[in-house]
């Protein structure tokens, strides 16, 4: 059931994947720093300043399976000047897919998205967080996946999922798609009776 909402919502595909697979290694996380991310250490939900590595492992064990939806774009798509709008519809998704699973009994879902929520939703102004004050979007802003140190191409990889690497520097001819790929964390909840698929 949530697999075939992801796809009406947008996702170019969507798979059900058991906890296990989802391994954090912090060696992503040094990626937001080299290329230096826009997001690094400017709001709550990037590097520095979200859960370490460490301690998203021991979260994410608090989950059974994860829903991973993929969202694919022409590769200049990714790279024109409004791209930021994929990277916003990304979150809106994964946060429409975190309300929907808890309505369906999974009271903890935690949705993850792709990229920093700093330049789609407050690109002109601080993060209120940093700044001591509550989110500006805390309906729709998340940490990504590699913000936590989760290796998005090795979970693709394991999926079946095609990825091509896009740099800022990447020539769009040289790759045949680009993908952004968000996630929602599942705890199956006691005595509801539902189901994830
Ligand atoms: S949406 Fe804005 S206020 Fe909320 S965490 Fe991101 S940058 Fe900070």
């Amino acid at each position: 059931m949530l697999i075939r909402k992801a796809i009406s919502l947008g996702a170019s595909d969507a798979r059900m994947i058991p906890i296990d697979q989802v391994h954090v290694d912090p060696s992503i996380v040094d990626l937001c720093m080299s290329p230096r991310c826009s997001g690094y250490a400017q709001c709550a939900n990037c590097p520095p300043f979200v859960m370490d590595p460490q301690t998203a492992k021991r979260w994410i064990t608090n989950y059974n399976e994860a829903l991973l939806l993929k969202k694919d774009f022409d590769p200049f798509d990714l790279l024109a000047h409004d791209h930021m709008e994929h990277f916003r519809e990304m979150f809106l998704m994964v946060t429409a897919m975190e309300r929907l699973a808890m309505k369906r009994g999974f009271k903890d879902a935690a949705a993850l998205g792709a990229g920093s929520c700093k330049p789609v939703f407050c690109p002109e102004r601080d993060c209120a967080v940093l700044e001591g004050k509550p989110c500006l979007y805390p309906h729709l802003a998340r940490p990504s996946l590699e913000a936590l140190g989760i290796n998005v191409f090795d979970l693709a990889k394991k999926v079946g999922w095609q990825m091509y690497k896009i740099l800022r520097e990447t020539d769009p001819n040289t790759v045949p798609s680009a993908s952004l790929v968000g996630m929602v964390l599942l705890a199956k909840q006691p005595n509801t009776g539902g189901t994830s698929r």
